[in-house]
């Protein structure tokens, strides 16, 4: 049995501690350095507004469990969650039709939800103006947390089955031996230099909040995406209409109420409304900024709170008189900016720390998910399986060359700014723009590319300069204004050239691996699906699994020696699994920095590299799935005759000194063939033609490589992968298939409910979606029901509201005979 430290008993160490000891953990200690249970950390003062629906699925499952666990219990008389509903109102047409979508989410992910007119709105808040108001989206699951009493509720039944819950004491460090945490470092608050204690522990969990950065960096050594913000939360004075409405029990009645055309939520205190804003200025925080614990104990000012900035909330507050007329003639009565924390994209940063055994993180999560989170959390540590798709939660899903302060206050203010946006999935980051670019952006830049960001890498969305290719194009649908941002008829102009001559797609970004060194063949051999002792000069493509059989992801691995492969990853989460496991004298190093690569892919491909290469590269020469090292015009290029658009061609990769070289001469020896630069919009529509899955938004830990339609990169022959023994007995319920559109031009983005005849619940949903240009279809992968996954099932998918016919088709859509890639 572990001994457990949590440092930080605010809603998730409470929640954690509650749910180790439910799962059989005795040894639990929760250190907190401020006073129990009011710690003057963020949960001290959230006002604990839980809205379920997000675009991601795993966060809005986070959301609910939380409501689900805390439902219905009590504490001296008091409840812990109210469900109350949530009530998103539009005010503008925009809005409005955005609550289409979001409802469509709700649908999607489970959580039930309605849209209702303004009339409806007006009675659900009597308060409301209904002149102000176009329509609503109504949850009525959602409801109110109260974290204080939550705080106290789950570390009091973790205390009941033998958790030590320690008030006024400060983790100021932790101890390690040998790869291995041992033990933290604790003094008590008010220190007055008091020597550390040592108390040893097998497992360190920080669920620190805002003081996690801090921690990260001082006592861990490295900087956690994560930034603490100043939030302004205030209420107005009693208000005479909700006179005896509320007892202060009940506390609140109505639908708790978001208003995002101007960044505001309200609901009811008692008689009183809350008013939280987000309509104001990012105001980021350094950690000193941040008082101390021995400072709170001096001052008795929580640390989690400053004092109101007027200026930036006075504009919420008249805007909130404005929406509710009952509020005109109340004066404004308290307020302050709270203090949490905001991550680069929104989520969680969870899991094991790399580097040093049984250190974990349980850091930035909100009130909304924080039971859903201490659950996932028990489980993958007492486990190691957190049963849920980890992608966006894992902390390791930031590239380390990217996080740096300057990353994380300029994506968490911009975060802090659109958080009640209307955000378009494919916008891109406006901030640190420009920060990674491969050798070939000048000639990106010449050829009029549109970039988007990905990784802090620029890359091409499209290129201007292909316009003229639409010219010919007869058969592009236009899209209506939702599925056309970030998008451009273009893209399918660079499509079909791709299918009929040739085009260059820069690879640079895709994260690789060196792994070397004697063992290197064992170590892939255990991790990979597929069989990676081939002969040195093949490609591979294989999963990684988790010991239940789920995707962790999917690779293509190069043998370039004995004990030498090139790996093309999903990130640093493959990174950091490949070192885990590496035995002593195997090196895992990062392929990418320093590197570049094209993809030079079409009918003409072979044309265009024979006229600058001496080798040989017919298809006898240099054969599908084949790797080899050769010279394009004297530059010495590695080249894996692969394709992820399911045409002819290489990928070619170099290292960056020769990168702008490699471009022209490919792009001056393309031109008898009619090459082109194109982008990501062309590259998406082709590889979802040809079925080729993307992790994390096809699949997750969640699937099993048969669910996902990747059952043929498994060699179950292999003994000893990981995974392999669940795999043999684990159930695959779902499927993952191609649904076409009857209406080619209705085009849809992911995250859409597709229900089935005579089912009223959702049957499933939508991973990626697209046009297929080059096939004349309309395009979405959907996760169903295996009942339903049978090519010819007519379905529906909703878009906006409406209902779009759509029929499962056998996949690939586009060549299933592979006559397009070996030829
Ligand atoms: P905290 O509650 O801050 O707990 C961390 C604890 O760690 C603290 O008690 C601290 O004392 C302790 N600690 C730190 N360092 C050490 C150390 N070295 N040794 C010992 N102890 C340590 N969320 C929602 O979901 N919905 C909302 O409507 C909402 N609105 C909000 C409005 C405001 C004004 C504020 C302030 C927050 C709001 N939030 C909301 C966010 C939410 O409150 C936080 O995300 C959440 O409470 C964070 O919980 P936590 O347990 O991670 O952190």
């Amino acid at each position: 049995q572990p001994r457990v430290v949590i440092v930080g008993l605010g809603v998730v160490g409470s929640a954690l501690a509650d749910e180790l000891t439910l799962r059989g953990i005795a040894d639990v200690t929760v250190f907190d350095q401020g006073p129990l249970y009011v710690t003057g950390g963020s949960s001290s003062h959230a006002p604990g507004f839980v809205f379920q629906t997000t675009a991601d699925r795993t966060m809005t499952r986070l959301a609910a469990r939380t409501l689900d666990k805390l439902d219905g219990v009590r504490l001296d008389g008091q409840w812990l969650v109210k469900r109350v509903g949530g009530l998103e109102i539009a005010t503008t047409p925009e809005r409005l039709h955005d609550l289409r979508r979001r409802h469509g989410l709700a649908s999607s992910w489970g959580v039930p939800s309605s849209l209702v007119d303004a009339d409806e709105c007006a009675r659900l808040w009597p308060g409301l103006d209904p002149a102000s108001v176009l329509g609503g989206f109504l949850t009525p699951t959602d409801g109110v947390v109260k974290s204080v009493p939550a705080v106290r509720w789950q570390a009091e039944r973790a205390a009941d089955r033998g958790a030590r819950i320690v008030g006024s004491t400060r983790v100021v460090g932790i101890a390690r031996k040998g790869g291995r945490v041992t033990g933290v470092e604790v003094v008590p608050v008010p220190s007055r230099d008091a020597a550390p204690e040592h108390v040893p522990a097998d497992v360190v969990v920080s669920c620190a909040g805002l003081w996690g950065p801090g921690i990260s960096r001082d006592v861990l050594g490295f900087e956690l995406p994560m930034q603490p913000m100043e939030h302004g939360f205030g209420h107005s004075g009693p208000v005479p209409s909700l006179a005896g409405r509320n007892t202060p029990l009940d506390e609140t009645s109505r639908p708790m109420l978001r208003h995002q055309d101007f960044s505001l939520y309200l609901r009811e205190y008692v008689d009183r409304i809350g008013v939280g804003a987000y309509n104001h200025r990012p105001i980021p925080l350094e950690q000193s900024q941040i008082a101390s614990a021995d400072e709170f104990a001096a001052t008795g000012v929580h640390p989690a709170m400053h004092p109101l900035t007027w200026d930036d909330f006075a504009p919420s507050w008249e805007e909130a008189r404005r929406l509710l007329p009952e509020l005109r003639d109340v004066a404004f009565d308290t307020g302050f900016n709270g203090i949490f924390s905001f991550t680069p994209d929104g989520g969680p940063l969870l899991g094991p720390v790399p580097g040093t055994e049984g250190v974990w993180l349980a850091q930035a999560v909100w009130v909304t998910q924080s039971a859903g989170v201490a659950q996932v959390m028990a489980d993958w540590i007492v486990s190691g399986d957190p049963g849920i798709d980890t992608h966006g939660l894992d902390h390791s899903r930031f590239d380390p060359a990217l996080v740096s302060r300057a990353f994380t206050r300029e994506r968490a203010e911009e975060a802090y700014d659109e958080v009640y946006d209307i955000r378009h999935p494919h916008r891109p980051t406006a901030r640190l723009r420009g920060l990674r670019t491969s050798p070939f952006h000048p000639r990106h830049v010449a050829q009029g590319a549109v970039f988007g960001e990905g990784g802090g890498w620029e890359r091409p969305l499209w290129f201007e300069a292909n316009a003229h290719l639409l010219d010919g194009l007869t058969t592009v649908p236009a899209r209506d204004a939702w599925a056309g941002e970030g998008w451009s008829p273009i893209a399918a102009a660079e499509a079909h050239v791709t299918r009929t001559a040739v085009a260059l797609y820069d690879l640079s970004p895709l994260p690789r691996l060196e792994v070397e060194g004697p063992g290197a063949t064992e170590l892939l051999q255990r991790l990979l699906t597929n069989d990676v002792d081939v002969a040195i000069g093949r490609v591979v493509y294989g999963l990684l699994l988790d010991d239940r059989g789920g995707i962790l992801s999917d690779v293509t691995v190069t043998r370039l020696g004995e004990e030498r492969y090139l790996v093309g990853t999903n990130g640093e989460p493959d990174r950091v699994r490949l070192v885990e496991h590496a035995p002593p004298g195997v090196s895992v190093r990062p392929a990418s920095p320093g590197g570049c690569g094209i993809g030079l892919w079409g009918p003409r491909a072979r044309e265009v590299l024979q006229r600058v290469t001496d080798d040989d590269v017919s298809h006898s020469g240099f054969g599908y799935f084949r790797a080899r090292s050769i010279r394009v015009a004297g530059a010495p290029v590695l080249a894996l005759r692969v394709s992820y658009v399911g045409e002819l061609g290489w990928e070619l990769y170099t290292t960056a000194d020769h990168g702008l070289y490699l471009w022209d001469t490919l792009w001056e020896a393309g031109q008898p063939s009619g090459v082109i630069a194109a982008g990501r919009r062309a590259f998406n529509s082709l590889r979802l033609e040809k079925g080729y899955r993307a992790f994390g938004a096809d699949m997750n830990r969640e699937h099993t490589p048969e669910e996902a339609g990747l059952g043929f990169a498994v060699r179950m022959g292999k003994a000893g992968f990981v995974g392999r023994d669940a795999l043999a007995t684990r159930a695959a319920p779902r499927r993952l298939v191609p649904l076409v559109l009857d209406d080619p031009a209705r085009v849809v983005l992911g995250g859409e409910p597709v229900y089935a005849a005579d089912e009223t619940a959702a049957v499933g949903y939508v991973a990626s979606a697209d046009q297929g240009y080059t096939i004349g279809a309309s395009i979405a992968y959907a996760w169903l029901p295996a009942r339903l996954a049978e090519p010819g099932t007519r379905l529906e998918i909703e878009y906006f509201a409406e209902r779009q016919a759509a029929t499962v088709r056998a996949e690939p859509l586009f060549d299933a005979e592979m006559t397009h890639i070996r030829r």
